[in-house]
């Protein structure tokens, strides 16, 4: 049976009930099947149990003193922690309308008590498997979500993701007046090494250059690749100094750790706001022109 966070671990069933005797007999066929358990005597008890354990399941007795079943299955589906967990309502034999009150509340299910055991396992197992689905379904949107933000050759940030935060950072230090940096990095003479060596080796030379830069990067720095042999670095808090400084820290990165030099060109937003990209791009141009190998990261052009 697979379990949820630890997927060896057996899912784990909330069984919330003020009955002693309710609890204990539901208690013990889940456990003959194979599940965790564990008991809340409340409503209250149930909200705090479901926010703090790893929830597959949770069995709610519609009746129970104080806070009854319908108001914490309201309370369980207001948060994000509890929202998705399946709820199989508990109600005596005699209860039609509240059921269907609770299906309509969000219930996943009910149960009469007392169950038969093997309607009991049934039910649970059926809420359990769309739990495990769901749960995998989450699991591989942020997989998705991941992969379609990545480079798949040098593993950096790709150029939609780096837009998304470049947006964010140049938003925020236009809004509080902070300076934002932007370097653009580009490989000399790139062409020359795919026609010497092949482009499989080029691939290489550009993940080395990636984690190259990666390491003379500062943590908060965000490097992403933009394009076939260009790099972008956008570097929030950043004056065109210290972005000056950078910018020749990871040139000589390069020029001493891989086979190939760099040029970079640079901006600020404090100069040239939310042109920076672009007069990122005619530094990088000036650069090339002045011989490569170097860096330009000057203000207005
Ligand atoms: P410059 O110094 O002016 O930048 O010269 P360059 O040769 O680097 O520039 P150019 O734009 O002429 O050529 C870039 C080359 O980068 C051409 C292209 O085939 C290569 N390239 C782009 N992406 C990749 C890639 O993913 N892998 C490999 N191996 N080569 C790539
Ligand atoms: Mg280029
Ligand atoms: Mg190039």
């Amino acid at each position: 049976m697979q379990g949820n966070s630890d997927r060896c671990a057996p899912p784990l069933v909330l069984v919330a009930d003020d009955s002693a005797a309710v609890r204990a007999v539901l208690r013990g066929g889940l456990e003959t099947a194979g599940y965790g358990v564990i008991e809340a005597r409340t409503g209250q008890e149930a909200i705090d149990q479901a926010g703090s354990n790893d929830v597959s399941v949770i069995l709610l007795d519609v009746e129970m003193p104080v806070l009854d079943g319908h108001r914490t299955l309201a309370a369980l589906k207001a948060n994000p922690s509890t929202r998705d967990v399946p709820v199989v309502f508990l109600s005596d034999r005699g209860a039609g309308e509240d059921l269907v009150q609770a299906l309509r509340e969000g219930a996943h299910d009910y149960l009469r008590t007392p169950p038969e055991p093997a309607e009991l396992v049934a039910r649970v197992g059926a809420a359990n498997r769309m739990k495990q689905l769901q749960d995998e379904l989450r699991r591989r949107a942020v997989e998705l979500e991941q992969v379609s933000r990545t480079d798949h050759l040098t593993r950096l940030p790709n150029r939609r993701h780096v837009e998304e935060r470049l947006r964010a950072v140049l938003a925020s230090a236009l809004r509080h007046g902070h300076p934002a940096a932007v370097l653009v990095v580009d490989v000399d003479h790139f062409k020359s090494v795919n026609d010497q060596r092949g482009h499989a080796a080029g691939d290489q030379v550009l993940v080395q250059i990636a984690s190259t830069l990666a390491a003379a990067v500062r943590a908060e720095d965000i490097l992403g690749r933009w394009g076939g042999e260009e790099f972008i670095v956008v570097a929030a808090h950043t004056t065109r100094g210290a972005a000056a400084v950078l910018a020749e820290r990871l040139r000589s990165a390069v020029e001493t750790l891989t086979p190939v030099t760099v040029s970079v060109g640079g901006a600020c937003t404090a100069e040239v706001g939310l042109r920076v990209v672009d007069v990122a791009d005619a530094n990088l141009y000036a650069a090339k022109t002045a011989g490569r190998n170097c860096v330009v990261v000057e203000g207005a052009r």
